[in-house]
Parts: C-alpha cells; sequence; structure tokens
C-alpha cells in the first residue's frame, strides 16, 4: 500500500512537469521589461504585434534601447506604463507584472475560461490573481494595451482592489487619455 502511495505521487508529479513544460514549450521566447515580462511564442507574433500596437504621435517620444524588434516592443510597454501611471496620477512603487502575447482572441477567451470556467468574448483581459494581461496580436492597438495596463495600475496602487465598475472606469480613462 505504501509502495502504491508513493508511485502514485510520483506519477502525478510527472505529470504536472509534462504539463507545465508543454504550456513554457509552447510560449517560450520572453523580454524582460522594466516593469513586466513579456511572453510570445514566435518572432512573427512579436512583429506584428509591434506593427500594430502604433504609437502614433507619441513615437518621438519613445526611447529604445536598441533596434531589434523585442527591443521596441518593451520600450513602447514601457512608456505606456509611465503614461498610464501618469494619466492615473497613481504611482505604485515597484510596479511588476507579466504580459503574455498569444495570436488570436480565442486562445485568450480559452486561458480566460481555465481561470475563470466562465465563457466570455474578450479580446484581452488583466488577471489580478496571476497578475498577469493576456492580449491577442490580432487585436492589439495602444487603446487596448493601455486599458489593461490601466488595470494593472488601479490593482497594484490600491491597497484594497476598487469595486468592479471603479476598476474598469479607471481602465477607461487610461485608454481615453494615453495618446493626451
Ligand atoms: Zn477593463
Amino acid at each position: 500500500m505504501k509502495l502504491f502511495k508513493t508511485s502514485a505521487i510520483i506519477l502525478l508529479s510527472v505529470c504536472v512537469c509534462i504539463l507545465s513544460f508543454s504550456i513554457n514549450a509552447a510560449r517560450a521566447l520572453e523580454i524582460e521589461a522594466r516593469y513586466c515580462t513579456i511572453t510570445y511564442s514566435s518572432n512573427d507574433e512579436l512583429r506584428e504585434f509591434n506593427h500594430d500596437l502604433y504609437m502614433g504621435r507619441l513615437r518621438s517620444r519613445i526611447k529604445s534601447n536598441g533596434d531589434t524588434v523585442r527591443d521596441e516592443v518593451a520600450a513602447k510597454i514601457n512608456f505606456i506604463v509611465e503614461k498610464v501611471m501618469a494619466v492615473l496620477d497613481m504611482f505604485p512603487p515597484d510596479i511588476r507584472f507579466s504580459i503574455v502575447i498569444y495570436p488570436t482572441e480565442d486562445e485568450v477567451q480559452q486561458i480566460f475560461y481555465k481561470i475563470y470556467h466562465v465563457k466570455v468574448d474578450y479580446i484581452a483581459f488583466f488577471s489580478p490573481s496571476k497578475n498577469t494581461v493576456f492580449y491577442s496580436v490580432n487585436n492589439i492597438n495602444l487603446r487596448v494595451a493601455a486599458h489593461e495596463i490601466g488595470h494593472v495600475v488601479v490593482e497594484h496602487y490600491f491597497k484594497i482592489s476598487p469595486p468592479q465598475r471603479i476598476h474598469e472606469l479607471l481602465a477607461q480613462f487610461a485608454e481615453k487619455h494615453v495618446t493626451d
């Protein structure tokens, strides 16, 4: 009986390893940006994400540390985080979170279902419990990026999370004023 229990535990941990390996292997590429780790699955995906995250007249204010697509994406996200903090007038110290980029909203909705067991039609979302923003490449733009980062800043600023409606209003405010 004891032997059986031990082998069951080993089997279970092997399964967990395989599962976490397959999740990581699928989205193995990472960028360490100033405020977050950005995970994505291919260079083409990142190139498209960078292209669609068009900064308009804010472009000249973004300082990249290099000239690769990775540097450019990191610089844009850094800028958006700082701009959203300024717009909301909320500067949480040591803000740190993750971004995961998926190809389409289908994967974003599947991950939402995995976390919350609720079906939604979201194109992007922030999960406070995972401290992670999920974006889809085919829906990314500056406003969507700023909206979710608005949620991140609000969540990190308040000791007690504000009510959902207030959270949403503040994220919408960040989205609207990120281009000011
Ligand atoms: Zn929202």
